[in-house]
């Protein structure tokens, strides 16, 4: 009989060991299931429930159907003015600045402005003057953030024939207004490592310069260097406490989360986008870049550059901005793989909380007004 009853109670044990593995076993299915089959429609449910805010992006055409994806995703953009003598409409400021007010006014508070002014002017005797009377009057009518491009330090010369830099003495007033007024500064000043060469296809940017070969400038004797234009920047930041600068497409430092936290620890008014950079983040060592988000959590805004082009076709456009949405969105936020570059890219699962700055409320922060 003892022998039975040890066997039955044997067979109970095992039985019960069985069931709380099958138990285990379907219970982390559950878990895991609504992850891996998160599909499209709950990926965005889950961004729009952050209320994200994207920083950078470029809109150059209204359409109700963009209109609809702001509202659908509860989605509020930044609208970034750049000066580009490239482009034809990109080369003055007007109509770029009417175009975009009538834009941000007919959004119902889900666009706002970054206004810029007009570095091609430098030289006028007026230049400054010019430039900050503008900036006001932008900022009267509700502008959050004024922008400065790579123009300056890649482009621009001064009338001796020089790069002007971020730190010339003329932009002094711009940035001191700025602060004054209590506004954000939008830096996008110098390019991906991969500018000044040697050639890489593997690099993120790589395609942008094969499109855009005027900003490469490998064997182009007689440009800044990447770090001359840099320091330019942080002198900035340096000699104007009071102003709050973001410096876009992760600082251009997209290669560096040391120097960039050097940054941050360094200088309490420098904050990052991400935009068009998410890819260095991407194939960067992932438990260096959930540390490092997790530690400056304050520090990155949310942006993406996203565009929709005059000559869009607004559909096609709008696809891209949901992909890269959804794409990011699973990166930063999920467990689950996304695809970069034909490769799987493990998600950060980054803490409610860390999502909540960086998705919405460090660009609330950082650029108050939005
Ligand atoms: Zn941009």
């Amino acid at each position: 009989m003892k022998y039975w009853k040890h066997l039955r109670l044997r067979t109970l044990l095992a039985a019960s060991v069985v069931l709380d593995v099958y138990l285990l076993f379907h219970s982390l299915v559950a878990l895991s299931q609504p992850q891996a089959q998160m599909g499209r429609d709950q990926a965005m449910e889950a961004f729009a429930a952050l209320q994200p805010i994207d920083v950078h992006v470029h809109i150059f055409k209204t359409d109700p159907s963009f209109q609809a994806l702001l509202e659908r995703l509860h989605l509020t953009v930044m609208d970034i003015l750049v000066m580009d003598d490239t482009q034809s409409y990109r080369k003055q400021l007007e109509p770029q600045i009417t175009d975009a007010m009538a834009l941000v006014r007919s959004s119902h508070g889900h666009v706002a402005l970054c206004t810029t002014f007009d570095p091609y002017k430098f030289a006028d005797p007026s230049f400054d003057v010019d430039a900050v009377k503008q900036i006001d009057r932008d900022f009267s009518q509700g502008a959050v953030a004024v922008k400065i491009w790579k123009n300056i330090g890649m482009e621009i010369k001064n009338p001796d024939g020089k790069f002007i830099l971020p730190d010339d003495p003329k932009f002094a007033p711009i940035y001191r207004d700025i602060a004054q007024h209590g506004k954000t500064l939008m830096t996008h000043v110098a390019e991906p490592d991969v500018a000044w060469g040697p050639p890489d296809p593997s690099d993120p940017s790589w395609s942008y310069y094969q499109e855009n070969p005027q900003w490469f400038l490998y064997n182009k004797p007689g440009f800044p260097s990447k770090r001359q234009i840099l320091d330019a920047r942080d002198r900035v930041l340096a000699e104007n406490p009071q102003l709050r600068m973001v410096g876009v497409h992760l600082g251009s430092m997209e290669k560096n989360l040391d120097e960039i936290a050097a940054h941050f620890d360094r200088y309490p008014n420098f904050a990052i986008d991400t935009a068009a950079r998410m890819e260095y983040l991407m194939i960067a060592p992932p438990a260096k870049v959930r540390s490092f988000l997790t530690k400056y959590q304050d520090r990155v805004l949310y942006g993406t550059d996203l565009d929709i082009v005059a000559t869009a076709n607004v559909r096609e456009s709008l696809e891209e901005w949901q992909s890269t949405y959804m794409r990011d969105w699973k990166f930063l936020a999920t467990s689950q793989t996304v695809d970069y570059a034909g490769k799987k890219v493990q998600g950060l699962e980054l803490p409610t909380p860390v999502l909540q700055k960086i998705f919405r409320s460090n660009a609330l922060h950082w650029i108050p007004g939005l």
